[in-house]
């Protein structure tokens, strides 16, 4: 068992939902009857596992939908689990439109909650219906326009390759979200989950290249509206990225806590499912800098050299790999996904892991 450090950022798992959206097949159920048993659970969780807590960077509230604890839920959380929140600590909570409400929004901003990441995934309603998202445009609208006005670090989450919007369509709704002037928004691909209802009804994933355009669009619309794509799927105005998420892709440790929350902490690594393994010295730091490929920042040999001395053997073929790779226009010079590049990446950490094992 490796030792663990006091850990900085902490995940809050809240795997409540109240239907299931067709591509997902997340860990999730019913809302709790009695969140205050729920929250009961989380703090025992927190106490069997045992792992110190420092002063909280971050805190983030994810789901599954945490807006069905309510407000009253929010309350009892902020009292009863005292986390060590400072001034500083970037408490993010994800909320489903259908959850927000004046009374949830002015609790959390009460609180200490700063960040808010709303699932908005289309401005259509045919196609949300057909997603069995439980909300529609307009509701996403207001919840958006309710939330910030409480919190205004207001995000939302978007879905491209959805079925029934067309390129015409998804280029109407990047610019309509455009002109809400939000600070952070994230453009995930589709993926049709294995064993979500989409995947039994033997729904074909969307086409790769109409997925590739879509995606292509979002870029383009928002880094020339001023965001920065600092992550494959993210987009924040200057300021405003989610220094959770950074954590997690610049290598450092997290606790997750709740049914369905994954945690690295040292070497010891707990899935989801709530498996735990030790993994080698080599495997913790290979994953811990090949999530930076996916970062605008790019993969700085010097610094790995530096902070994860095993991997120095294996870095004259890194170099060679990415000078190949800066060649063919898929990485940048300081060694950053181009447009084209973060359409391979897959294949990009597939080669350096080649090279290393
Ligand atoms: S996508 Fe989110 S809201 Fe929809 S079922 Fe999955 S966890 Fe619940």
């Amino acid at each position: 068992m490796t030792t663990v450090s006091p850990v900085e950022h902490l995940y809050l798992h809240f795997p409540y939902c109240t239907g299931r959206c067709g591509y997902c097949a997340f860990h999730s159920g019913p809302p709790p009857r009695d969140w205050a048993a729920a929250l009961a659970a989380l703090q025992q969780e927190a106490e069997t596992r045992g792992v110190p807590l420092a002063p909280l960077q971050t805190l983030y509230c994810g789901g599954g939908t945490p807006g069905l604890i309510g407000a009253a839920g929010f309350r009892a959380l902020a009292e009863r689990l005292h986390l060590p929140l400072t001034a500083t600590t970037e408490w993010t909570v994800e909320l489903h439109p259908a959850t927000v409400t004046d009374d949830l929004m002015t609790t959390l901003a009460a609180c200490g909650v700063n960040r808010i990441s709303i699932g908005v995934q289309s401005l259509f309603d045919p196609v949300l219906e057909r997603c069995n998202r439980r909300h529609t445009a307009q509701e996403a609208l207001d919840a958006i326009a309710c939330a910030r006005q409480c919190i205004p670090d207001t995000g939302i989450d978007l879905i491209a390759g959805l079925p029934g919007v067309s390129a015409d369509g998804w280029r109407d709704t990047l610019k309509r979200i455009l002109d809400l002037d939000l600070p952070h928004l994230s453009v995930y691909a589709l993926s049709i989950d294995e064993g979500s209802a989409w995947a039994r009804a033997g729904m074909a994933p969307p086409d790769g290249d109409a997925l590739c355009d879509a995606i292509a669009e979002a870029a383009s619309l928002l880094t020339a509206a001023g965001y920065e794509r600092y992550e494959t799927s993210n987009y924040a105005k200057p300021g405003f990225r989610c220094r959770h998420n950074l954590n997690t892709w610049h290598g450092g440790d997290y606790l997750g806590l709740g049914t369905g929350a994954a945690s690295r902490l040292g070497r010891l690594r707990r899935e989801g499912d709530g498996h735990e393994m030790l993994v080698s010295e080599l495997d913790d730091a290979l994953e811990r800098c090949l999530t930076r490929l996916r970062l605008s920042e790019g993969l700085d040999l010097t610094a790995i050299a530096q902070h994860y001395p095993l991997l120095r053997p294996y870095l004259t073929a890194w170099k060679n790999i990415l000078h190949l790779f800066q060649q063919q226009g898929l990485l940048t010079a300081n060694a950053a996904p181009t447009m084209r590049g973060y359409e391979v990446l897959d294949a990009l950490e597939r080669t350096l892991i080649e090279a290393t094992l």
